[in-house]
Order: C-alpha cells, then sequence, then structure tokens
C-alpha cells in the first residue's frame, strides 16, 4: 500500500511539475522577441502628495500582451525574464519609455514631475548600464534628480561589489535611490544608511491592515519615525481606502500611491489624469 502510495504521490508532482514547466516553458519562449512585436507597453501609477493631494510622480509598471498568451502578469513574467538575462533588454525600454514620458508630461503640464522605475537585481550585471541611463537622460532632458529607481532589499543581500558600484554611480549622477516592498524581507536599518537611500516604500501588505491592527499601525508609525529620523521620505504603497489615507496622514506618511488614487494606467490617460485635476 505505502509503495501504492508513494507511486501516487510521484505521479501526481510530475504531474503538477508538468504543469508549471509547460507555463514556463511558454512564457519563456514568448518572451523572446516580445519586445521586437512590441508586446509591451508601460503604464503609469500616480504617487501624491498627503499633504495637498498633488501629484508628485509617478512609478512605472510595465504590461504585456502576448497573442497567444494573452495578459500575463509582471509577477509572473519578471523572475523568467530576470533569470533568462532577457530583463536587461525589456529594462532598458522601461528607462527609454519612461524618460520620454516624463519628458512629455512635464512639458505639456509645466510640472516638475518625477518618475520612478523598478531595477532587477540582474540588471545590474549589464556592464553598459549607467552609460546607458546617462545617455537615456541627455537625450530626453531629464535632470537626473527627477529619476528614482525602486530597489528591493534582494538586490542588497546579493553582496556583490558590482552593485555597490552602480549604486553609488546612480548616486553620484544625482538620482534617487528607493527601497521598494519594505518590511517584507530581511529589512535592515544599516543598508538604508550605508546605500544613502533618498525613499523608503512600505510595502502593500502592512497598509492594507493599518486601520484593522493596532500591530500593523504601530509598524507603520515606527517605520515612518525612524525613515524620517535617517533623512528618508515615505511613500505608503498600496493605498485602497480613504480611511488608510487618514491614518497615514496622522502618522506623518508623506506620499501615497494606491487603487484608492488611480490603477497604474497608460501613458495618455495620466496626461489627461493631471489635465482634469487643473481645469
Ligand atoms: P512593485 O514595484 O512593488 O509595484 C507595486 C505593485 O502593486 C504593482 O503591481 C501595482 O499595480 C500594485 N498596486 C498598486 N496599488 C495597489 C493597490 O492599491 N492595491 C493592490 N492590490 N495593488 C496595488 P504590478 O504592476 O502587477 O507589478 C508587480 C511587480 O512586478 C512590481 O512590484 C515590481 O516588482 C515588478 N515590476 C513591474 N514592472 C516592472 C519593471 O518595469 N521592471 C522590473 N524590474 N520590475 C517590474
Ligand atoms: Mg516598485
Ligand atoms: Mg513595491
Ligand atoms: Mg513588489
Amino acid at each position: 500500500q505505502a509503495k501504492a502510495m508513494g507511486r501516487n504521490a510521484y505521479s501526481f508532482f510530475t504531474k503538477e511539475m508538468n504543469i508549471v514547466m509547460t507555463r514556463r516553458f511558454e512564457i519563456e519562449g514568448q518572451l523572446h522577441g516580445a519586445l521586437e512585436r512590441n508586446e509591451f507597453e508601460v503604464y503609469y501609477q500616480p504617487q501624491l502628495n498627503v499633504k495637498d493631494g498633488s501629484i508628485m510622480g509617478a512609478e512605472a509598471l510595465l504590461r504585456w500582451r502576448n497573442p497567444m498568451l494573452g495578459n500575463v502578469t509582471p509577477d509572473e513574467f519578471i523572475p523568467i525574464a530576470e533569470q533568462t538575462g532577457l530583463i536587461v533588454p525589456i529594462g532598458k525600454y522601461v528607462i527609454e519609455q519612461s524618460l520620454s514620458f516624463l519628458s512629455e508630461w512635464q512639458t505639456a503640464s509645466q510640472q516638475d514631475y518625477m518618475i520612478a522605475v523598478n531595477l532587477s537585481p540582474r540588471q545590474f550585471r549589464d556592464n553598459d548600464l549607467i552609460e546607458f541611463i546617462k545617455k537615456a537622460l541627455s537625450d530626453t532632458n531629464i535632470n537626473p534628480d527627477h529619476l528614482e529607481f525602486e530597489i528591493t532589499e534582494g538586490v542588497l543581500m546579493i553582496g556583490k561589489s558590482y552593485i555597490d558600484e552602480a549604486l553609488l554611480e546612480l548616486h553620484k549622477l544625482g538620482i534617487k535611490l528607493s527601497m521598494d516592498d519594505f518590511g517584507t524581507g530581511y529589512s535592515s536599518l544599516s543598508y538604508l544608511r550605508q546605500y544613502a537611500f533618498d525613499v523608503l516604500k512600505i510595502d502593500r501588505s502592512f497598509i492594507n491592515g493599518i486601520t484593522l491592527k493596532k500591530e500593523d499601525c504601530d509598524l507603520v508609525k515606527a517605520t515612518i519615525a525612524m525613515a524620517h529620523s535617517l533623512g528618508l521620505v515615505v511613500v505608503a504603497e498600496g493605498v485602497e481606502m480613504r480611511e488608510q489615507l487618514t491614518l497615514l496622514e496622522d502618522l506623518g506618511c508623506d506620499y501615497v500611491q494606491g487603487y484608492y488614487f488611480s490603477k497604474p494606467i497608460p501613458a495618455r490617460e495620466l496626461l489627461e489624469f493631471k489635465h482634469t485635476k487643473n481645469s
């Protein structure tokens, strides 16, 4: 009987594995050439000032629509793009698109908006990264301090000197550095100081429970105080309700981002988003 169970368990395991592997294989296959086929679009989610509700900037979030697979979420394709190295050209496309959009947005609105772009660990292994960013900035005439890169603690955990050097280079150029998803990894205060971060983004999972659980509220409160004492500004991710916004304002949070204000939207919609606010 044990033998039979073992065999069943084994065949069940391979079946599940097959589904996962097939999906992965399909995604990887379609990911090759997706750039050339123009299947990506950068969406933007506004980040707002808590004090007056004005727009401070936006985070660039990549969308992929493939004829065979339909819409694939970043949580599914970004890890595969990372593992295959395809994130290097894809990430460059995001940087290019974001800066050219920012230039258009600033001109149209006559406002000093910021753009925040996510950077994956693998992108740091690209020797050309810094030169590429410099060129993209000068091509679009964007002031480096209007560009922000969001990285997660995972990037710092790798502990490679080329990462330290790249982060230092970005800092020297005047580009802002933001710690994404704070609180989900091995958050370390020493990292924030050591790498001269400018922004701390509190992960959505803490904002979720902020009005319901005292522990979450206390944690967010302490995080904001700590970030401020280190000279960082704080962005709360995943704000979905007015009550969360009110509480975050009381706790001294600087900026907010979330479905309560807007989902990530295409460039032209963000241009209009601002327009309606002004008129
Ligand atoms: P992230 O950088 O932490 O981005 C925030 C995610 O939270 C986005 O998911 C956004 O759509 C979602 N979000 C924002 N507000 C709310 C809210 O109020 N409620 C809920 N439930 N969700 C909210 P998205 O766009 O699916 O991206 C997922 C992750 O994929 C990102 O997490 C980021 O790590 C990665 N990613 C997306 N675009 C890029 C990219 O261009 N390059 C790299 N390297 N990673 C990217
Ligand atoms: Mg992010
Ligand atoms: Mg995040
Ligand atoms: Mg995330």
